[in-house]
């Protein structure tokens, strides 16, 4: 049987940066990585750029996890943001802030960053055992000692072999993430795992994920984006959420930034059985007394011009007939023929176009899991289990999810960091 100090189950960003600071201090590491390279999921943040990190400061940094924020104080404190952005520039890679305190490569290649963590890993002494997936934590008298592993192997001739082994340690960190993007191997195992050792597991859904309307109305405008507009999610005529800025229409009904930022809201609402209502306001600049003098305006001064060419003025192009559809209201009439009512349907399209939320998209498409581990039964300052000597977590198996803009991968960093530098003492 292979002994090690540190075994670490996952190789994503928490996985590798837990390994790697576990080795810096002299430990005997192994990391169990099940697809046939690390770090899938890494390889694709950021659509392909990696959005590594956010410099914002500590309180608006922590205010972005929500209730995870008071477990998440100590990890930030010893591996910060400006830490994080350190580490990759002492290893040659440059980065760039961008809008909204975003923190990318220079290169704008996530794969660079999955290259140079791989090979600091290694240096650092790490042995990487991929196509090998972690079945069992052993435990003897309260305390961790060893993990059955399951090897995939590829015969010349196509086949593939399994075999179960034993691997003894005296410290195993689970950093297996969460079940978004389940295609990168974060298929949820950890969650399976932390409950054979005693762990509860707050239950878990798709979060930052896209959001399915009622109807045919966001299906017809597909493909359609927007810009600078406010989105609000009412839940039971109630607002629960607001975003500024970029969304999309698709075939199933609406995606992009501010959805991403508010379906968490949507998302815990559709599951307590709520009714949640979409509103878009496509022109948040103007009020709606001067958007309807405005119309009015425009109507008057294009009143020999028919409606349909009018409404360019007011309206995307993609959106024209579906608003002439469901108005009712002839395309053909002259602009100054439009009725005061037929104006008022014009400005509430503009101002309060409202749509259905009737569902969400799987964890194939969710950017992360809410929930996961209690965080009551983990030590914050150490990432060791309350539960299980020996034990750690780190990443997003915990039950911590941000926001978009870097904050769910410091995340995975520090708390990697953290359970890394506790497992190697
Ligand atoms: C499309 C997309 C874009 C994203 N973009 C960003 C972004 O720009 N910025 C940002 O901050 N966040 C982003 N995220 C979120 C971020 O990628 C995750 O929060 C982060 O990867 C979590 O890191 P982790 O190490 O905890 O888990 P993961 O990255 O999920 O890694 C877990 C690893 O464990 C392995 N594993 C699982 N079970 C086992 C087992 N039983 N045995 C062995 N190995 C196992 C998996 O194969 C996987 O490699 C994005 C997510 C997605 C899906």
């Amino acid at each position: 049987m292979i002994k090690y100090d540190v075994i670490v189950i996952g190789g994503g960003p928490a996985g590798l940066m837990a390994a790697g600071q576990a080795a810096g201090r002299g430990m005997k590491v192994t990391l169990l990585e099940k697809k046939y390279l690390p770090a899938r999921k890494l390889g694709i943040t950021g659509k392909g750029r990696c959005n590594l990190t956010n410099i914002a400061q500590i309180n608006d940094f922590l205010s972005s996890f929500g209730k995870g924020a008071k477990f998440m104080r100590f990890a930030l404190g010893r591996f910060a943001n400006h830490d994080l952005i350190s580490f990759f520039n002492e290893l040659g890679v440059k980065t760039v802030v961008e809008r909204g305190g975003r923190v990318f490569p220079f290169a704008q290649d996530a794969q660079v960053v999955v290259r140079t963590l791989i090979n600091w890993a290694k240096n650092q002494g790490v042995e990487i055992r991929a196509n090998t997936r972690v079945t069992r934590i052993i435990t003897e008298n309260g305390r961790v000692s060893g993990a059955i592993i399951k090897d995939s192997r590829k015969r010349p001739d196509g086949s593939e072999t399994a075999q179960e082994k034993l691997l003894s340690a005296h410290s195993i960190v689970i950093a297996t993430g969460g079940s978004s993007y389940p295609a990168t191997g974060s298929t949820g195992d950890g969650y399976a795992l932390a409950e054979e050792m005693g762990h509860g597991i707050v239950s878990v859904h798709p979060a930052l994920v896209p959001l399915e309307t009622r109807g045919s109305t966001a299906q017809k405008m597909q493909g359609l984006s927007l810009r600078n507009v406010q989105a609000e999610i009412f839940v039971h005529e109630k607002k629960q959420a607001r975003g500024f800025g970029e969304m999309l229409f698709t075939h199933f009904g609406v995606s992009g930034p501010i959805i991403l930022t508010m379906s968490k809201t949507a998302v815990q609402a559709l599951n307590q059985n709520q009714k949640v209502t979409l509103t878009i306001d496509l022109k948040p600049g103007v009020t709606h007394t001067q958007l309807k003098s405005r119309i009015a305006r425009v109507m008057h001064e294009q009143g020999k011009k028919k409606l349909i060419n009018i409404l360019k003025d007011f309206l995307p192009l993609k959106m024209i007939p579906v608003f002439v559809e469901q108005s009712g209201i002839d395309q053909e009439k002259q602009g100054n023929l439009v009725t005061a009512g037929e104006q008022k349907k014009l400005r509430m399209w503009c101002k309060e176009l409202q749509l259905e939320i009737s569902g969400y998209r799987s964890f194939n498409e969710a950017i992360i899991t809410s929930g996961g581990v209690k965080l009551p039964e983990v030590n914050p300052k150490t990432m060791e289990s309350r539960k299980v000597q020996g034990l750690y977590f780190a990443g997003e198996v915990l039950d911590i999810d941000a926001d978009t803009g870097g904050f769910n991968l410091q995340a995975a960093f520090s708390t990697g960091w953290v359970a890394g530098i506790s497992a190697g003492l």
